[in-house]
């Protein structure tokens, strides 16, 4: 990771909204932006080159996976990927804390949306339940993006393919892994899973391109049309640069992920620790959102009542650590969270707590993330609360 790309005097704690390019990703981009223009569907010398180069990619990323490379599609990234499953279905079973790129797309279909337990989490029995002679599609997000709880994605496969054997029919199962790839085992065939959308831009490669797993014989039609590009499957010229810089961005995530995972659950379970167990006067009544340890190494999420969290996040902007909320406030609001709402209405059985100042605050943390970082945050943080809190409290 270049270390050019950490800011002087910041600290970036925003890694589930973006990731910076890793140094090695931009050199691999870089240079097919220059040398590997060429169009990979023209017949010349060097579209050919391109076109070969553009297969033994999609097989080198197809290897990470255990996919058949014919399986992938590349797209602009994980929106579109998710667009592509759900408008191939009508009856589909889902949940109530996926991406808006599942939500919006579900609202033109028939769909039964499973509640999320309080823990942030999906019991299988309740996707099991939800099934019907009908369901066509089963879509359940493999990590959150707000809250970073792990979904119970092998459970859920394994009720689904028990419900087709007795019943005779054939609902697939498809999983949202945007968050999952820098920390989860992807191993489609273990999670037994028929379709999945990925992108490059959460892994420190590039923004603007995905892809979507579709298991051999799925039944999936294109939604974007004007040529035949990626096995007829998705129209567009093939982005051959940022697709060797996703290759390259997923071949660094798989070498360093066992090490990453380590270092970053044991800040994460420190950064909680001093957040919620220690007492400390500006942290009492804090509310770790999602559960303690089914969730990602790299997510904090809290809500830290009667404080806007808008105004937390301002305030950590101008002591330099950026982070993101969500406030959980006046229904309708475009930047309400529907995940924490759903959450606490498990919790407190459909009536909201808190309504007007129950928002929450994510800290997501990455490669370059120190200790220091998480001890300056929290002493900023405690600063800032005890401000606050003497006006809002
Ligand atoms: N799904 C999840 C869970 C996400 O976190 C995101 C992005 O934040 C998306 C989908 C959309 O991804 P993209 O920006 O590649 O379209």
């Amino acid at each position: 990771m270049s270390k050019s790309t950490k800011k002087l005097n910041k600290i970036y704690l925003d890694y589930a909204s973006a990731t910076p390019i890793d140094a090695s990703v931009l050199k691999v981009m870089d240079k097919a932006l220059k040398q590997n223009f060429a169009n990979c569907s023209a017949i010349h010398d060097d579209a050919v080159e391109n076109k070969k180069l553009l297969d033994n990619t999609r097989k080198d990323i197809a290897r990470f996976f255990d996919m058949h490379s014919d399986e992938i599609v590349f797209t602009s990234g994980s929106t579109e990927s998710n667009n592509l499953v759900i408008q191939n279905f009508k009856n589909i079973v889902t949940t109530n804390i996926e991406h808006a790129s599942i939500l919006e797309p579900s609202s033109l279909r028939s769909i039964f949306f499973v509640g999320v337990e309080a823990n942030g989490i999906i019991d299988p029995k309740k996707i099991k339940k939800a099934l019907t002679l009908d369901t066509e599609l089963v879509s359940v997000m493999y990590a959150n993006n707000e809250i970073g709880t792990i979904q119970p994605i092998k459970e859920i496969a394994k009720e689904i393919r028990h419900f087709n054997k007795t019943n005779n029919t054939k609902i697939l199962f498809h999983t949202d892994a945007t968050q999952a790839v820098n920390y989860l085992d992807m191993n489609v065939e273990k999670l037994g899973i028929d379709l999945m959308s990925f992108n490059a831009g959460k892994i420190y490669g590039p923004k603007g391109i995905g892809a979507l797993y579709i298991r051999r014989r799925t039944p999936i039609k294109k939604i974007i049309f004007g040529g035949d590009q990626e096995n007829g499957m998705r129209a567009g010229t093939e982005n051959l640069p940022a697709i060797l810089a996703f290759a390259e961005a997923l071949k660094i995530t798989e070498k360093i992920k066992e090490k990453e995972n380590k270092r970053l659950t044991k800040l994460r379970d420190y950064f909680i620790q001093q957040l919620l167990h220690t007492n400390k006067l500006e942290f009492v009544g804090t509310l770790l959102n999602g559960d303690e340890k089914e969730r990602l190494p790299n997510n904090i999420n809290v809500t830290i009542p009667k404080i806007p969290s808008d105004l937390l996040v301002i305030e950590l902007s101008a002591r330099g650590i950026m982070v993101s909320s969500k406030s959980a406030c006046k229904s309708g609001d475009e930047k309400a969270s529907h995940v924490i709402q759903a959450i606490r209405e498990a919790e407190y059985g459909g009536k909201l707590i808190n309504k007007e100042v129950d928002g929450s605050i994510r800290f997501s943390m990455g490669r370059e993330t120190t200790k220091q970082d998480i001890d300056f945050t929290l002493k900023s943080l405690a600063q800032i609360l005890s401000k606050l809190k003497k006006w809002y409290t």
